[in-house]
Formats: structure tokens, C-alpha cells, sequence
């Protein structure tokens, strides 16, 4: 289950939530209520994807040419 960081453009808050993919986004910031409350492409959350697809494709035998090597661990392949 990735993990998506929030911002809140009203009070600044950032906390990241557990959902998901299918879950619709947070819309209200948890801190002061505003509907200023955005989803933030993280880090944590491209890794988690990022390693996904890793493991799937190289089940399958079809991934991308960084299947082999260790390019995917840096997210460089993403
Ligand atoms: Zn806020």
C-alpha cells in the first residue's frame, strides 16, 4: 500500500497517509480543517511503486532493460 504525503497550502501541515490506490485523496487537512490539503508526489511513495513494478516485471520476464542491474533500487527507472 503506498504512502502519500499531504500538504496543507493553509497551515503548512505535511503528514503522510497509508491508503489505497483506490482510495479517493484526502481533501481536508487534518490540522486546521482547510480543503487546501494536497497530495504530494513523495519520495517514499515513488519507491514503494517503484519496487512494485520491479518485482512484477521481473516475475514476468518482460521488464524494462534496468531489470538486471541496480538501477531500479535509486528510482531511476520509475
Ligand atoms: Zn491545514
Amino acid at each position: 500500500m503506498p504512502i502519500y504525503e499531504y500538504r496543507c497550502e493553509a497551515c503548512g501541515a505535511q503528514k503522510e497517509h497509508l491508503q489505497k490506490m483506490s482510495d479517493d485523496p484526502i481533501a481536508q487537512c487534518p490540522a486546521c480543517g482547510s480543503s487546501q490539503y494536497s497530495k504530494q508526489l513523495s519520495a517514499a511513495g515513488f519507491q514503494l511503486k517503484g519496487n512494485g513494478w520491479y518485482v512484477t516485471d521481473f516475475k514476468n520476464g518482460s521488464g524494462p532493460s534496468c531489470g538486471g542491474g541496480g538501477g531500479c533500487g535509486s528510482g531511476g527507472c520509475a
